[in-house]
């Protein structure tokens, strides 16, 4: 198979047709990327040291996808070696009614992390063009405006130092319906289930619409997209560990200067 891009071209419309969600690049199993895997996870530990002791940068990674897509096992995975400290994870459910009774960018912008932080977002404002349209919770006028409002704050939080890396996870409709059955079967799985799941699935191709206007209207060169097959998990957290690590190496971290006369500190006994 040809090789798929990770980033779709800018200023060209996205057909997800386009991209084999089982696709696993030169990989044929997991066992061939465990070693790069481990490797890129204590890279990612690494720098992560630096980018918190730096305090001058945030990093912020949003996770978008259809249920079952693997957000939070992407979670588990790739920050599993992280200081803790340094990391904070926002998960964004239903707005609440104070959440309703502003902007809808309020409650995001709240949750983006201070210089020194990785912040991730298990959904995002990307669902208010997502389930907010697919759904009609708000009229269409109100709806397509946001895709230049999110693009706008997006600039605006990279010109305060924020690095946006934004994750597409890709599964294909066969392989959600096999992970929904395992949730129904699997009696440690069954609290992730809800009715609901088979409603949103029958409005499928509503969201793969409403996502291909996602990643063509929001694949900035200063926030790109990156589309995630995400079939496989384990090529999944190769993929998202890859771009977050070389991401974070471009930004050429380094630790503060320590404090001038060090070299004659001497600890008393
Ligand atoms: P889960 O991620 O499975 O815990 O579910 C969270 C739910 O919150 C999903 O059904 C989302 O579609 C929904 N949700 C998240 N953000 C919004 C939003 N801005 N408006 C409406 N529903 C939302
Ligand atoms: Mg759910």
């Amino acid at each position: 198979m040809s090789k798929q891009p990770l980033m779709p071209p800018f200023e060209k419309k996205v057909h997800l047709k386009d991209y084999d969600p089982a696709y696993t690049g030169s990989y044929e199993d997991e066992s061939e990327v465990q070693e790069q895997l481990n490797k890129d996870l204590d890279r990612l530990r690494d720098l992560q040291e630096v980018l918190y002791a730096e305090r001058k940068r945030t990093v912020l990674i949003v996770l978008q996808g259809i249920d079952t897509g693997g957000k939070d096992g992407t979670i588990g995975h790739v920050f599993r070696g992280l200081n803790p400290q340094g990391v904070e994870i926002t998960a964004f459910k239903q707005p609440s009614a104070e959440e309703l009774s502003h902007d809808f960018l309020w409650r995001v912008h709240h949750r983006v992390p201070p210089q020194g932080m990785i912040g991730v977002f298990n959904r995002s404002h990307y669902e208010d063009v997502l389930v907010v349209r697919v759904h009609d919770l708000v009229p269409k006028k109100v709806w397509k405006a946001r895709y230049e409002i999110i693009n706008h704050f997006e600039e605006m939080l990279v010109e305060q130092d924020v690095v946006i890396l934004k994750f597409f996870l890709y599964i294909s409709k066969d392989e959600q319906k096999e992970r929904l059955q395992s949730r129904i079967d699997n009696p440690h799985k069954q609290w992730k289930f809800a009715l609901g799941d088979l409603k949103e699935r029958e409005l499928w191709d509503d969201y793969v619409e409403a996502y291909e206007d996602m990643l063509t209207k929001c694949n900035t060169e200063t926030a790109p997209w990156y589309i995630v097959p995400a079939n496989h998990k384990w090529y999944r957290d190769l993929v998202v560990t890859r771009t977050i690590v070389e991401a974070l190496d471009k930004l050429n971290l380094k630790y503060p200067k320590p404090v001038e006369g060090l070299e004659n500190v001497v600890i008393p006994d």
